[in-house]
């Protein structure tokens, strides 16, 4: 089945509101006909309007890069689905192993962030990946299932075909090392699989599952050549317009 390809650039915390609105205005009029891309940048909250504003007619899409699963009320310092909306964004990162490692994210609380988005209207990027002691371990698969049974349990059918995994192997985050595009084909391969049984063929053929790990203009073309590669979430190299554009256009050579 085709997918359509989806390249994603996460900015982490990177980026002002000046600076954000300059690199998107870059993108945006550098690489004017995508074709058949879904683009899609992840600000810091305080640059979400901004940048959504910016991009209003342009084929690029707006996400959050986390959420809290409760709608509004005493959470302070925390920023809900429904004002990441109202801030401009159409999907949300959650469970980015930033967020395991440093901000105490687990499986269940990417469940519910999950469900919270979905209710509120905001497509989920979900992330899963394995540490590199995982890997060494012989653990890859273990990890990953029990990422996605436990972080999309209790999706109905129509969410799971509306959602986006990333897999993101935490050892090839930022750090220059990439899986090779057979490594990360397998790995896509088995989640594709785990979604069949979790929801049936017709609904896991629909979902997008990006690799996301160093990935740049030199490596994207190669690992989005794999048939379970539908995309790329890109952290580093998003933050420069000319490896980013670049990364865009390998996916819409497809
Ligand atoms: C990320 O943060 O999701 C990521 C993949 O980062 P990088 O591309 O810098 O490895």
């Amino acid at each position: 089945m085709k997918r359509t390809p989806m390249i994603a650039g996460n900015w982490k915390m990177n980026l002002t509101i000046a600076a954000g609105v300059e690199l998107v205005k870059t993108i945006h009029y550098t690489h004017r006909h995508p074709g058949e891309v879904d683009v899609v940048v992840a600000p810091p909250f305080t640059a979400l309007r901004a940048i959504a504003d910016t991009l209003n007619d342009s084929y690029i899409s707006v996400a959050a890069q986390n959420i809290h699963w409760e709608t509004s009320g005493a959470f302070t310092g925390e920023i809900s689905a429904v004002f990441a909306k109202d801030a401009g964004a159409e999907y949300v990162i959650i469970g980015h192993s930033e967020r395991r490692q440093y901000f105490g994210e687990t499986n269940e609380t990417v469940n519910k962030k999950v469900k919270a988005a979905f209710l509120h209207g905001l497509t989920p990027i979900v992330c899963v990946g394995e540490t590199d002691a995982e890997r060494e371990a012989g653990r890859v698969h273990e990890v990953i299932n029990t990422q996605v049974e436990q972080g999309l349990a209790g999706l109905t059918k129509g969410q799971f075909e509306n959602l986006i995994v990333a897999y993101e192997p935490v050892w090839a985050i930022g750090t220059g090392k990439t899986a090779t595009g057979q490594q990360a084909e397998e790995v896509h391969a088995s989640i594709r699989e785990l979604l069949v049984k979790l929801t049936g063929q017709e609904a896991a053929e629909k979902i997008r599952i990006l690799y996301g790990g160093s990935v740049g203009a030199k490596n994207a073309k190669e690992l989005l050549s794999f048939p379970n590669i539908d995309g790329a979430l890109v952290g580093g190299a998003s933050l420069k317009p000319q490896d980013f554009v670049e990364i865009i256009k390998s996916a819409g050579a497809l």
